[in-house]
């Protein structure tokens, strides 16, 4: 029987969740929870000058926010902690001595301008930068001595002559000869462990038997299977997930969209909706289905069906799919979904809100379908909370190209006042309304923009006489009469 699975997330503090990183945390999470393993969080948090205490925070508050839950953690620990890389310093402290030891690593003291004149020289002749060895040979006794005498030094990895065959379940076996890779430095001269150390010393504490991550630590995998090797220590298998780049094909940046998972949360961008897209970066439950659960993604997701080559994040796809899941909703659970950004908006109190519950599901019910973000619906009711002699004008010109647009507002406030007494009827009042404006002989662009502007402070937007229901008739009629005006003017 194969060993239980345990995989990880091993995010660096230095920023907050990227969306390639919440992708890799939900595969490594859903392979868990499809072989009934155990999902760790660990926290590399080795470069004290970029690592912070409030990234943590949000990197764990997204991943929580994404409903992955972790079993072992820096906040919950569990039997292989700590899971804080930073609070391990004597142990890796220990592995290294132990790796010298058995002289699979030694102590280098080469100076940096030593390095760089010899990089340079490599550079100079078109070769590959490596490190010379030239401290590879010296006798350790010697250099143990020299050490504790003080003497400034890194150690390095000591790569023996060979190849290696590593398990991707993504990109097929990886073959490699050591000859590509260089002694590489596991503890700086300062003492402080290196990533590259620092992550197999974990992997190997921790029980790691799968390592899924992004394609960019590709580069690094020869060096850390040799170190598996130098401890005797089985190797995890592997799996490299394709980058994720902009429709551009070039790597995701700013330039091409939000790459904060928080900006998508902050904008409302439906949680199941961000599984879910995150998920087709590189996964696919069948063929054909676009929109699927987490329930779906647990019970079919297999890491070998991952794909190699790069993922295309498109933005306009994801927003797409935000209003395809914001659509599905009831209009009660919307309703409580998009409160807080219009309380966050400033456009009306939390209590007010709640007072005029009712009322507010009417005019979600009547965005519904025009929204793709909770975050959406705030800018586009903002006129509904204004003063009726104040309202936000932004398509006046629109509105003013039609002749004699001031004097439609008058007429059709006159005609509208007495058949509004006893509250609005959106269906009736459309029907009346289209037959006055086409009796008067007024194209409807003629009628409905000038009336949309004076209401709304825009050209386009939800059905007019929806509108006029929310606004309620008092509001609609002193709107008609400020707006004529105004356009008068
Ligand atoms: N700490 C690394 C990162 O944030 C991940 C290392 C790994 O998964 O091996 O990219």
């Amino acid at each position: 029987m194969s060993k239980p699975v345990r995989v990880r997330f091993a995010p660096s503090p230095t920023g907050k969740l990227h969306i390639g990183g919440a992708r890799t945390a939900l595969f490594n999470w859903a392979y868990a929870r499809r072989h009934g393993g155990t999902f760790v969080l660990r926290i590399e948090d080795t470069d004290p000058e970029r690592s912070t205490k409030e990234f943590e925070r949000a990197i764990l508050e997204g991943l929580a926010w994404l409903g992955i839950a972790w079993d072992e953690g820096p906040d919950i620990g569990g039997p292989r902690g700590p899971y804080r890389q930073s609070e391990k310093y004597p142990q890796y402290r220990e592995i290294a001595r132990r790796v010298v030891a058995a002289g699979h690593a030694y102590p280098c003291f080469c100076s940096t301008e030593r390095l760089d004149a010899l990089r340079a020289e490599q550079e100079s002749r078109k070769e590959r930068q490596v490190y010379d060895r030239r401290c590879a040979g010296l006798d350790p006794a010697l250099a143990a001595r020299r050490v504790a005498a003080g003497e400034q030094a890194v150690i390095r990895f000591r790569v023996p002559p060979g190849e290696t065959v590593c398990i991707d379940h993504i990109r097929g076996d990886v073959r490699f000869s050591h000859e590509e890779v260089d002694d590489w430095v596991m503890v700086r001269s300062d003492g402080s462990p290196t990533y590259n150390f620092c992550v197999v010393c974990d992997d190997v504490e921790m029980g790691i038997t799968h390592v899924f991550r992004g394609e960019e630590h590709l580069v690094n995998t020869p060096k850390q299977v040799l170190l598996y090797r130098a401890l005797g220590q089985p190797m995890p298998e592997f799996g490299h997930l394709p980058l994720m780049l902009g429709t551009d094909g070039k790597k995701l940046s700013k330039r091409t969209g939000d790459t904060a998972l928080q900006d998508y949360r902050d904008k409302g961008f439906p949680r199941a909706a961000v599984v879910n897209f995150l998920c087709l970066q590189g996964w696919a439950l069948d063929g054909t289905s676009v929109l699927f659960s987490v329930d779906q993604l647990v019970a079919n997701f297999d890491i070998k069906d991952v794909q190699k080559a790069g993922a295309i994040f498109d933005p306009e796809k994801f927003r797409w799919m935000a209003g395809e899941y914001l659509r599905q909703e009831a209009t009660e659970t919307l309703a409580d979904h998009c409160a807080p950004f219009v309380v966050g908006a400033g456009l009306c109190g939390a209590d007010e809100l709640a007072r005029r519950r009712a009322w507010f599901l009417e005019v979600v019910k009547t965005e519904q379908a025009r929204i793709q973000t909770y975050g959406e619906l705030a800018p586009r009711i903002a006129y509904l909370f204004q003063r009726d002699d104040a309202v936000a004008w932004a398509d006046e010109a629109a509105a003013r190209k039609h002749a004699h647009a001031a004097q439609t507002l008058r007429d059709y406030r006159e005609w509208l006042a007495p058949r509004v007494g006893g509250g609005i009827d959106a269906a009736a009042l459309r029907d009346a309304s289209k037959a006055w404006a086409q009796e008067r002989g007024l194209k409807l662009p003629a009628f409905f923009q000038p009336v949309r502007l004076a209401l709304c402070g825009v050209v386009n937007g939800a059905d007019l006489f929806d509108v006029m229901a929310l606004l309620g008739a008092p509001a609609v009629l002193a709107r008609l009469a400020h707006g004529a005006e105004r356009l008068a003017s």
